[in-house]
């Protein structure tokens, strides 16, 4: 499958970003359409469309340098009081733009930002048999 995305496009300088970090592996810029003001996104300059094709390493460094712009954003004129990161991997969880990408949103009282969800409350049982079924699953990828 193509990696290309227009992510591609911003890290090649051939599309325009409004940039706020960059070094040799991580790209941070803001978003195009924020969903509050400040909103930011981390993406590494390798492609990968998922999770599952991101080096771990990648990973961890998307993550370090999230850390950094929260911190960049709670100093700046964004003046936020919290920061939500977060990352859609798949069509379902929401991901437009199939380049990794992760969202370092800026939180202000009554931004209007939020997840809906409808949180439940499972038996013990319950959470302890995914639990197990989970642990079986990483062990399974451990021996790949
Ligand atoms: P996703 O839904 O895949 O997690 O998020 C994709 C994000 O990329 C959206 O928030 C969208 O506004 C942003 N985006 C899409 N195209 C562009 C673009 O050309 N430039 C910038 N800066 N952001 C973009």
């Amino acid at each position: 499958m193509n990696p290309y995305t227009i992510f591609s496009e911003i890290i090649a300088g051939q599309a325009p970003s409004s940039k706020v970090y960059e070094d040799e592996d991580v790209l941070a810029f803001m978003d195009i359409r924020p969903v509050t003001p400040g909103h930011v996104l981390v993406i590494p300059k390798a492609p990968a469309r998922s999770l599952a094709e991101l080096d771990p390493v990648m990973g961890g460094k998307l993550f370090q340098v999230g850390q950094r712009i929260a911190a960049g954003l709670r100093e700046s004129e964004v003046g936020c009081d919290g920061v939500n990161f977060f990352l859609a991997d798949g069509v379902t969880a929401g991901q437009e733009v199939f380049h990794v990408h992760l969202h370092v949103i800026p939180r202000t009282p009554g931004d209007g930002f939020g997840l809906r969800a409808r949180p439940t409350t499972p038996p013990r049982a319950d959470l302890d048999y995914l639990a197990g079924s989970i642990r079986g699953a990483l062990s399974r990828i451990a021996e790949r």
